[in-house]
C-alpha cells in the first residue's frame, strides 16, 4: 500500500479539543505509524450469526504486501489505509471523494445517494479517521478495544445495520475498534455485554432507544452520530425514534445524514436536528445510475404470474430479486415458481431474523439464482452482483422504485430492472417516471400484448386473486406504512 504519504495532519485539532476524555489518550496528534501490533492471529472478527453481530474489535497486524490505493490523498492514518486497501477498494467512489474531506474537517454532511454508491466507506472511512485509536501508537499497541461508545450508526432495517457493521469491522481490521450492531429479534445479552467496549455502534431505531432508555447505551462522549438513509427511516414510521435519539445525544456531536432522496420531511429533519451543514448530491439529474436498464412491460393482471415465469425464461437472472407488495403474494408466487421448477426462495419480514439472515447469506453465495422478496425485506441489502430487479408489482412509492432498482448495478456493475405494469399501475408509472426523470423504456413481450383496456370486472376479479384468503369481500388490502 501506498501508506506513509502524510506529515501533517489538517483535519484533527477540533476534535481533539473538544473531547474531555482522558485516559490513554495522546493528545499530540503523534502516533503515526503504529503498525497494528494487536493479537491478531485467529478469525480476525467473527459474529454472532443469529445472535446478532458483535465484532472482536482486536487488531490485526498489518500485512507488509498490500497493493497501493488512491485513497493516500485523504491523509488517513496507516492502519485505516492498510484496511482499505485489504478490502481491495483502489479508487474513492465519487461520495467517497466528495465527503471523506468534509467529515474529516469535522463537517456535518448530508449525502443524497442511494445505496451501490458506496456511501457507507463514504462516512465510515472518515469517521473512524478520526478516532485516536486508528493513529495513537498506544492504543493501537494494546490492540484490544474498549469504550466508550464514539460513533453511533442509526439505519432503518436490521440488514443495513449489519452490512454497516461489516463495512466497519474490515475497516477496523487493524486497529482495535470494537463494532457492536444492535437490533431487535435477537437477544439482548450479547449486545449489552458488547456495549461495554464497543466504539462504533449501529442499530435500527428501537432498539438503540431501548437500549438508551435502560442506560446501557450511553452517548455522554459521542463524537458523531450518522442517520443513515433517513428517507426509510421515516417510511418505516421511525420519525419520533429519530427524534428522540438525536435529542439524547451530545449537543456539540458530528452529524452526517444519508438519504436517496431528500423530500420536505427529511428536509424538516435537517433544519431541527443537523444545523449547519455541507451537502454532497450524486446523480441529480437521474437518480438511478445509468448502467441499470430499465425496461416495463405492460401486461394484463390476470396473467402476471404467467409473463413472470416467461421473463425469468428470457433473461435467465443469475442473481435476481423479485419484488411484491405483500407477504401473501411473496408466500403465493414463490410457490407458484417453486411448482414450476424456477429455484426461487423467499424473504419476507414474517420469517424469523435467523431464518432471513440464512436465506440472505445463500442468496449472497450464489446457491439460489432468484429471490422473491418484500421491500421491508430487501431494504439496504448489500449483495454484490445483482443481475436483475424485477418489479412482479410497481411500487406505489416512487421512493421505492429507486430502492428496488438500486440493488443491482452497484459500483459500476451493469444490471437489468424489468417493472410488470398493469392497467391500473399507470399512475404510479407517471410518478416513478418524474421522479427518476427519466422515461422508462416499454417493451412488447410476444403472446403477453395488451391492445385493449381490460373491463372493469375482470379487474377487479384480478384484484380479488391477489386478496389473502378469509377476507371479507368488502375489506382491502393496504400495505401497511405506519
Ligand atoms: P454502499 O453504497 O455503501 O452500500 O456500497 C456498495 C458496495 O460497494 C459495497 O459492496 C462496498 O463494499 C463497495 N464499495 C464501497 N466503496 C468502494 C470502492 N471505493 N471501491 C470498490 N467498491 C466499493
Amino acid at each position: 500500500m501506498s501508506g506513509s504519504n502524510h506529515g501533517g495532519h489538517p483535519h484533527r485539532s477540533n476534535r481533539r479539543l473538544r473531547k474531555p476524555r482522558g485516559e490513554g489518550r495522546s493528545s499530540d496528534g503523534g502516533g503515526r505509524g503504529g503498525r497494528g501490533r494487536g493479537r491478531g492471529g485467529d478469525s480476525p472478527h467473527p459474529t454472532g450469526g443469529g445472535q446478532g453481530y458483535v465484532t472482536s474489535g482486536r487488531a490485526e497486524p498489518i500485512p507488509a504486501d498490500l497493493p497501493a490505493t488512491n485513497f493516500a490523498t485523504f491523509g488517513l492514518a496507516p492502519p485505516l489505509e492498510a484496511a482499505i486497501a485489504a478490502v481491495g477498494y483502489v479508487d474513492p467512489s465519487p461520495i467517497q471523494a466528495a465527503m471523506i474531506p468534509l467529515v474529516l474537517n469535522e463537517k456535518n454532511v448530508v449525502g443524497q445517494a442511494q445505496t451501490g454508491t458506496g456511501k457507507t466507506a463514504a462516512f465510515l472511512i472518515p469517521l473512524l479517521g478520526l478516532l485516536d485509536h486508528v493513529e495513537d501508537e498506544e492504543i493501537v499497541a494494546r490492540g484490544e478495544p474498549a469504550g466508550p461508545v464514539r460513533i453511533l450508526i442509526v439505519a432503518p432495517t436490521r440488514e443495513l445495520a449489519i452490512q454497516i457493521a461489516k463495512e466497519a469491522d474490515k475497516l477496523t481490521r487493524f486497529v482495535p475498534v470494537r463494532t457492536v450492531c444492535c437490533y431487535g429479534g435477537t437477544p439482548i445479552d450479547q449486545q449489552l455485554r458488547a456495549l461495554k467496549d464497543s466504539t462504533v455502534v449501529v442499530g435500527t431505531p428501537g432498539r438503540l432507544l431501548d437500549l438508551i432508555g435502560r442506560g446501557q447505551l450511553k452517548l455522554d462522549q459521542l463524537d458523531a452520530i450518522v442517520l443513515d438513509e433517513v428517507d426509510r427511516m421515516y417510511d418505516l414510521g421511525f420519525r419520533e425514534d429519530v427524534d428522540r435519539i438525536m435529542e439524547a445525544g451530545r449537543a456539540r456531536q458530528q452529524t452526517v445524514l444519508t438519504s436517496a432522496t431528500l423530500n420536505s420531511d427529511v428536509e424538516d429533519l435537517i433544519g431541527k436536528h443537523v444545523g449547519e451543514h455541507e451537502r454532497v448530491i450524486i446523480e441529480t439529474n437521474s437518480l438511478t445510475v445509468e448502467s441499470i436498464d430499465q425496461t416495463f412491460y405492460f401486461v394484463d393482471p390476470r396473467r402476471k404470474q404467467d409473463l413472470l415465469l416467461a421473463v425469468i425464461d428470457k433473461l435467465k437472472p443469475a442473481k435476481g430479486i423479485v419484488f411484491v407488495r405483500t407477504r401473501f403474494s411473496v408466500d403465493r408466487l414463490t410457490h407458484h415458481l417453486q411448482q414450476r421448477g424456477v429455484a426461487a426462495e423467499l424473504i419476507h419480514s414474517g420469517l424469523p431474523q435467523r431464518k432471513r439472515e440464512q436465506i440472505l447469506e445463500l442468496f449472497r453465495e450464489g446457491r439460489f439464482p432468484l429471490l422473491i422478496a418484500t421491500d421491508v425485506a430487501a431494504r439496504g441489502l448489500d449483495i454484490d452482483d445483482i443481475t436483475h430487479v424485477v418489479n412482479y408489482d410497481i411500487p406505489n412509492h416512487a421512493d421505492d422504485y429507486v430502492h428496488r432498482v438500486g440493488r443491482t448495478a452497484r459500483m459500476g456493475k451493469e444490471g437489468a430492472a424489468v417493472t410488470l405494469v398493469t392497467q391500473d399501475d399507470g399512475p404510479f408509472l407517471t410518478q416513478i417516471e418524474k421522479l427518476i426523470n427519466k422515461e422508462i423504456r416499454q417493451e412488447a413481450f410476444p403472446g403477453f400484448e395488451v391492445d385493449k383496456p381490460i373491463p372493469r370486472e375482470e379487474r377487479v376479479q384480478a384484484r380479488e386473486a391477489e386478496r389473502p384468503p378469509g377476507l371479507p369481500p368488502w375489506a382491502t388490502v393496504r400495505r401497511r406504512r405506519r
